[in-house]
């Protein structure tokens, strides 16, 4: 019998509100100057009070909204006590026992696509305030300080130990980065410390749940897959070698790709949590919830959803969008500006033919051109008309596919206009039958070995000499033209 792993998550995401949870101190996660986003109030000086920011509730209300949970009527601020350098109170102002969110789940998408998605759990998100940071440097007895970070508002959500592997730990946690940049209430840069995964997980062959090892400090959705995969086999090993886990706090080493011991669990902490007297508890009546939800924005669900019915793409194409949002949004106004030239034609088709056409050209060629680099409009010298126009030129048949490739390429390098490029160089797709039957005369002359080798039978020699002839009229002649004609004169 196998081994069953039990894996929970615990994520914390940095709000992207502009001031702090409980100071007007701007909250700027690129602040590089230590210390200079502090005041009183963050900094722990003594007789300062802190004043919730309405915007970091709102927004775990919203993000609790989009995962399904229930929003407590009544919630409220507690201490959570404990020392440490990079919490200059003492304590967190964080929640304990009545969260703003609870009990919701999340659909992790199907992958790979087609497969059925399948519910995680949620089991709470509450709201609290960051650390500041500690800086150790090379060789120094000491270290640094830097309260920028102290008083971030945090938002923890905590899952049911629903995942079974790491691959679906992953998938949540892409899912819910989804989630949270689609709702603006976090950028989640997971390399920048915005959203962090910390991983629970035991393994058992009965009921009874195994030791339980927590996994910190995973940088990326790849470590999380790799951590967690790594750790159910690790721990199959021990028990099969007979010997006991150890319940602990393990780290993940990037180079071996192992996780490793960091601390053995001590004895649980006590926070002595307590209500933080310095606020008022909160009370949500239902108008206020409801107004948060009328506010909220396209979900990458809902997206998936809508992108198959208007837009008719597979579902490969529809991932590709909901991942990248800002290119899906381009993909949109470009599709857009179809709606007056595909007015006069069967307009249902032809809209859905061009709609694929679109977005066949970003997903491979734009991709391509973009060489790794992640789509940012601003920078993007391709304009929506343009863009739409370059489809619409391929669509009537006005350009062959050979010379949109170059099309495409110089309207990215250059921003011009495709039928500028195209008239420029003479790439429109040859429409004089006669030129082209001359131009062909003239590449069967040249070549009048295959020529003769085609007369005896040897198909190949056509592909041949239809090579030659794309080539002499610069790729502009129709491919199947060019093997009519060269049929017609050589039988
Ligand atoms: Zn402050």
């Amino acid at each position: 019998m196998a081994y069953k792993p039990t894996i929970g998550l615990e994520i914390h995401a940095e709000l992207n509100t502009k001031s702090k949870m409980f100071c007007s101190c701007k909250n700027d996660p690129d602040e590089k100057k230590p210390n200079y986003n502090i005041c009183p109030v963050c900094s722990a000086q003594p007789g300062t009070l802190p004043v919730a920011n309405e915007e970091a509730i709102k927004k775990v209300v919203k993000t609790g909204l989009a995962l399904n949970c229930k929003i407590a009527e009544d919630s409220k601020f507690d201490r959570k006590n404990y020392f440490y350098p990079d919490l200059p109170k003492g304590y967190q102002i964080s929640q304990f026992d009545q969260p703003l969110c609870e009990g919701g789940y999340l659909e992790i998408p199907a992958s790979p696509v087609g497969e059925k998605g399948r519910k995680i759990r949620i089991t709470r998100i509450h709201l609290e305030e960051d650390t500041g940071s500690l800086l150790h440097p090379d060789g120094a007895d000491y270290s640094l300080v830097n309260l920028n970070r102290a008083g971030v508002p945090l938002m923890e959500l905590v899952t049911e130990p629903d995942i079974t592997s790491g691959r679906e730990a992953r998938l949540f946690a892409e899912e819910l980065q989804r989630i949270f940049r689609y709702l603006k209430v976090s950028s989640a840069d997971m390399e920048k410390g915005e959203m962090r995964v910390e991983v629970n997980i035991s393994i058992s062959k009965g009921k009874k749940l195994g030791t339980k090892v927590e996994i910190k400090n995973l940088n990326s959705f790849k470590v999380v897959e790799k951590a967690v995969d790594f750790e159910i086999k690790r721990q199959e090993e021990v028990l099969e070698a007979g010997e006991k886990i150890i319940q602990e706090t393990r780290g993940w080493n990037d180079k071996k790709e192992i996780t490793f011991s960091q601390r053995e669990k001590e004895e649980a902490h006590d926070y002595r949590y307590f209500p933080e007297p310095d606020l008022p508890p909160m009370h949500f009546d239902k108008d206020y919830i409801k107004e948060i939800k009328l506010s909220m924005l396209e979900l990458p669900e809902q997206k998936r959803e809508r992108f198959r019915k208007e837009y008719g793409l597979d579902d490969a194409s529809v991932e590709f969008f909901v991942a990248n949002k800002d290119l899906s949004e381009y993909y949109e106004k470009v599709v857009s500006e179809f709606e007056e030239w595909t007015v006069e034609e069967e307009k249902g088709e032809a809209h859905k033919k061009a709609s694929k056409l679109v977005a066949n050209y970003l997903i491979s060629d734009v991709q391509g051109l973009l060489a790794g680099k992640a789509f940012v409009e601003e920078e993007f010298k391709i304009t929506p008309e343009n863009f739409a126009e370059f489809i619409k030129m391929i669509y009537k048949n006005e350009i062959s596919s050979k010379v949109a490739k170059m099309v495409i390429t110089n309207m990215f390098n250059t921003g011009s206009d495709p039928s500028n490029i195209v008239e420029e160089n003479n790439w429109s797709q040859m429409s004089d039958d006669a030129e082209l039957e001359k131009i062909i005369k003239e590449v069967i002359e040249k070549n009048s070995k295959p020529a003769e080798d085609y007369k005896a039978g040897k198909q190949n020699a056509l592909q041949f000499l239809a090579g030659q002839v794309m080539s002499a009229t610069r790729g502009t002649a129709k491919p199947d033209k060019v093997h009519e004609v060269l049929k017609k004169l050589l039988s």
